[in-house]
């Protein structure tokens, strides 16, 4: 899709935060468009910043798991995340940079139009659900906003640092197959015939 290229390339040349003196190569993001599912992780780390692709390191793998779990692969997606450019140090995305880099997720949800967003991490949380509470609180429940529907999960690094939250990403990325199954499911046949009805409710009296 054209205007995704115009996007990606617009990112690749971004300034708009000091984070574009550090990076290698900005991280725009991949996958189709449209998509019925996009993931939102939380910034480029090192092997991300290299290879210019979110998600390609141990974290990323750690994902290409869970999703074949639920049967998905990366081409079903579409991958991004807050900051498309490395926190030297991998550090926490500051405020002034989210802000700064804010306007490209919101045109990437323009135009990739999911149904669903995977949302990964603390990070990712508090720019698409602000005041939804913690993580710990909210990770693997459905939060239906407009015409998106967001599953907030717990981040695959923060898995690989606490062994423990594997099980809980496991246990909701079922959860996430469970969503999927019920919202991208073909519209319900259409309404019985009017004399049907009648009849019902005459049954029902
Ligand atoms: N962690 C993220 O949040 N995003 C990536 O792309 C890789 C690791
Ligand atoms: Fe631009 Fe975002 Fe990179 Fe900052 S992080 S330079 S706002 S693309």
């Amino acid at each position: 899709m054209r205007e995704l290229a115009v996007l990606h390339a617009e990112v690749r040349a971004c300034t708009k935060c000091s984070l574009h003196a550090t990076r290698t190569q900005a991280v725009p993001g991949v996958g189709p468009c449209p998509a019925d599912v996009m993931i939102v992780g939380e910034a480029p780390g090192f092997n991300e910043d290299r290879q210019g692709e979110p998600f390609v390191g141990p974290a990323g793998k750690l994902l290409d798991t869970l999703l074949g779990r639920i049967g998905l692969s990366r081409a079903d997606v579409y991958i991004t995340n807050v900051l498309k450019c490395r926190p030297p140090q991998n550090r926490d995305p500051m405020p002034n940079e989210a802000e700064a880099c804010e306007p490209y997720l919101q045109r990437q949800l323009q135009l990739i139009k999911p149904k669903v967003v995977l949302i990964l991490g603390r990070h990712a949380l508090e720019r698409l659900l602000p005041g939804q509470g913690s993580i710990s609180r909210v990770h693997g429940s459905l939060v239906l906003r407009g015409d998106i529907a967001y599953v907030p999960l717990y981040h695959p690094a923060a898995a690989l640092h606490n062994g423990s939250l594997v099980a809980d990403l496991e246990r909701d990325f079922d959860s996430v197959r469970r969503y999927l199954d019920r919202l991208l499911a073909p519209p319900p046949p259409p309404e019985p015939e009017p004399e049907r009805q009648e009849a019902e409710q005459l049954r029902l009296l």
